[in-house]
């Protein structure tokens, strides 16, 4: 087994990050081994059980203040759990839509009453959540939402149509991007939760069939005349979404730039494995000077991209991650990942095309690398506007 190891964060030097690491991979590698992923990859999701299996190991809103039940962990926490289920193979469960996207929304912009209420709800996993912004019809144009929610009485009545919704399936938590003022642009937008099991007029539509991410449960969502007390209008005043979800997006950017990362390495071992072990022209494909070269530039990326990504990390934990430099690590890292995987693939020939070695899921799984979290076009759009 090659051992390529990129430069870890210099937290990773904390003796109880360590540790806190050492007992997240101990937990994971026996709660979800192969056999069971395989059964989640099969189910096309992760069954719900292993939600609170996770919540009860004390893994769910590991960064959340005690006061929420949480245990007051940090960002670097999160980044040690998104690194682990990342190398475990653990695409299907999004725990770090959980821990690092929703929650920070209920913990950074909820009322006190709310933290109260949810939190302690997302840290034992008797909640699953999930996120819906994306519609059929407004993906990167997140203002051309059509999905209302409109007052009525001491509430709101929610009327849309959602669609590529993680956890979709198996959500009952689900923070929705609505419009409270359709005549106020980007101001009548707010976020609204839904607890599917207190609500009418829910309804979970198709799971996705999807080329990568198999065991992920990416579902289209619908609202008709959905009743939500007012209490669960996000931080309790109108208008307030669009500026909720945009001080979040530089977090859950640069976490989709970690995972690239854990994939780069994970490729670049097992071509180290494959070419030094396969034969042609009577030497092993590793010989070649191209291989070499091949491998030799992936190397290099990835070290760049894994540098870049720690100083980012830095900067998330200290506060000073901006929205621009969170562009460009998404942009560049997920582009990055992508050319890796492709030389990757290319390097193990044939049998790289087969989905029972791990480069051909990895390459599957990378391609929407480049198209969640804001699509890569939309990420140069933002970098171009602070030139
Ligand atoms: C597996 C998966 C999981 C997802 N999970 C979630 C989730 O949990 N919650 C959620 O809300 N959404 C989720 N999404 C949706 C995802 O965020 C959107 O697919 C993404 O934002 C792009 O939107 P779109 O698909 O509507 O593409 P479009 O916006 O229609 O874009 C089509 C193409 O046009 C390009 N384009 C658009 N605007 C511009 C522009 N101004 N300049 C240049 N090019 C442009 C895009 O880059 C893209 O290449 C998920 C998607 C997938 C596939």
């Amino acid at each position: 087994m090659s051992t390529l190891t990129l430069p870890q964060p210099d937290f990773m030097q904390d003796e109880e990050l360590r540790m806190f690491a050492d007992a997240a991979q101990r937990f994971f590698s026996r709660a979800a081994p192969p056999v069971r992923v395989q059964q989640w990859i099969n189910d096309g999701q992760v069954e719900r059980e292993f939600w609170t299996e996770v919540g009860e190991a004390g893994f769910l809103g590991v960064s959340l203040p005690e006061e929420y039940g949480g245990p007051g962990g940090d960002f670097r926490h999160d980044i040690v759990l998104c690194e682990t289920c990342a190398r475990l193979g653990l695409d299907g469960f999004a725990i770090t839509l959980h821990n690092v996207i929703v929650a920070p929304y209920i913990q950074l912009h909820g009322t006190e009453e709310q933290k109260q209420r949810w939190l302690p709800k997302l840290v034992s996993g008797e909640r699953v959540c999930a996120i819906a912004m994306s519609e059929p019809g407004a993906g990167s144009d997140l203002q051309a939402i059509r999905t209302t929610a409109l007052k009525d009485g001491d509430g709101y009545r929610i009327n849309g149509s959602k669609t590529f919704i993680s956890n979709g399936q198996i959500a009952d938590f689900i923070v929705v991007v609505a419009k409270t003022d359709p005549s106020k642009g980007a101001r009548g937008v707010s976020l609204l939760v839904v607890e599917t099991d207190k609500v009418e007029g829910f309804r979970r539509g198709n799971k996705l069939d999807k080329i990568g991410h198999e065991a992920q449960d990416t579902s289209e969502l619908f609202f008709d005349d959905v009743y939500v007390p007012a209490e669960n209008l996000l931080g309790g005043v109108e208008g307030k979404g669009f500026f909720q979800l945009m001080a979040e997006l530089p977090r859950e950017r640069l976490i989709i730039a970690v995972n690239s990362v854990i994939a780069m390495e994970k490729a670049i071992n097992w071509t180290l494995d494959y070419t030094k072990d396969r034969k042609a022209f009577g030497q092993s494909v590793f010989e070649f000077q191209n291989t070499q070269f091949q491998l030799a530039a992936c190397k290099a990326k990835a070290v760049v991209a894994r540098t870049f990504v720690n100083d980012c990390i830095e900067k998330a934990c200290n506060g000073t991650l901006d929205n621009d430099t969170s562009a460009i690590a998404k942009m560049w890292v997920t582009d990055t990942e992508w050319e890796i995987m492709d030389a990757c693939l290319q390097l193990h020939g044939g049998y790289g095309y087969v989905n029972e070695f791990p480069i051909a899921k990895q390459w599957k799984n990378s391609r929407i690398q480049r198209i969640y979290g804001g699509s890569n076009e939309i990420m140069k759009v933002l970098i171009a506007r602070g030139l």
